[in-house]
């Protein structure tokens, strides 16, 4: 048995108080709920256990899961369903794109399951829904937190090319922990992804977990390779349980540490670092499309490292 292994046997640690979160429900709330229910739509705000869900939902806005619900992976962390996939719905661009006009979204967060049954990944669904979104809502900006795609840069090409404003995709650990949590993501592959995003004209973002076993160097350093492939934007969040069929959480991180990783992370480049303990990478994302003409103008435009 691996030091690794070892800690899933670990007695499950008390969440401390900084994590106990409010759970508004407004109006808002109610309105994204039922949109979501109607359309069927898949969100990862349900199906990843999000902490934020009813703060997001409560301004409106929601992560959209493509593809389906169920992913060809099984990543130690992921709440998401794992299996074989059914066929695709070739429905689904135009039906996410109008639930996002009846949302009334400025901003979309769109993210999917891996699809490794597919020749493409899904390549050519997640172009279409990003199409569809801009026909029907030529103001909103969209964030497309993708996979990996095995590294195929064609693939990540397509996404790229049909348009969105920010294309994120997710390191989720430092290199040490990435063969222990990430089930066939490598830790290099995602690195190239975010390489070939980063050369595009799009805003480049990914996100890590902490509280995995990760150490304060292996973060640092984790943040050097992030920027040496262009990436702008980082998302740095405690990693949660979603039960205890998954890892464990090894630690729970003070938030003062969050905030010298904000800080570390600023001084070597980014462009915006959100690190705080209930941080998750599409949290309060509209915000990292604030380097984008359109949202500089938005109404409640705050400088985001503020
Ligand atoms: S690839 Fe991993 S993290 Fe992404 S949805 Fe599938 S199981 Fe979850």
């Amino acid at each position: 048995m691996t030091d690794m292994e070892d800690s899933r046997t670990q007695t499950i640690l008390r969440k401390p108080e900084w994590l106990k979160i409010k759970v508004p429900k407004g109006k808002q709330y109610i309105s994204v709920r039922d949109i979501v229910k109607e359309h069927k739509l898949h969100t990862i705000c349900t199906s990843g256990h999000c902490p934020n869900l009813h703060e997001c939902w409560g301004r409106g806005t929601a992560t959209l899961m493509i593809l389906g619900d169920i992913c060809t992976r099984s990543c130690g962390f992921c709440n998401v369903k794992t299996g074989r996939p059914p066929g695709l719905d070739q429905k689904e661009p135009e039906r996410v794109a109008e639930s996002v006009k009846l949302m009334n979204l400025k901003h979309c967060v769109i993210t999917s399951v891996d699809r490794d049954d597919l020749d493409d990944g899904g390549a050519d669904i997640w172009a279409r829904t990003v199409k569809e979104i801009k026909t029907l809502n030529p103001h909103t900006t969209i964030e497309t937190l993708i996979p990996d795609f095995d590294g195929r840069e064609e693939l990540i090409n397509r996404v790229i090319e049909s348009g969105p404003e920010v294309v994120s995709h997710n390191l989720e650990t430092v290199r040490r922990i990435t063969p222990w949590a990430r089930s066939r993501a490598k830790y290099e592959t995602s690195l190239k992804v975010l390489d070939i995003i980063s050369r595009s004209d799009t805003v480049s973002k990914s996100g890590i977990m902490v509280g995995l076993g990760e150490t304060r160097e292996e973060v640092i350093e984790t943040m050097d390779d992030l920027r040496k492939v262009g990436v702008e934007v980082m998302t740095i969040g405690q990693y949660l349980q979603p039960s205890r069929k998954h890892l464990p959480v090894i630690e729970f991180i003070a938030p003062e540490q969050f905030s010298e990783y904000k800080s570390i992370g600023l001084d070597k480049g980014f462009r915006f670092v959100e690190s705080s303990p209930l941080v998750r990478s599409s949290y309060r994302a509209e915000k990292h499309v604030i380097p984008i003409v359109v949202y500089n103008a938005a109404e409640n435009y705050k400088p985001y490292n503020e």
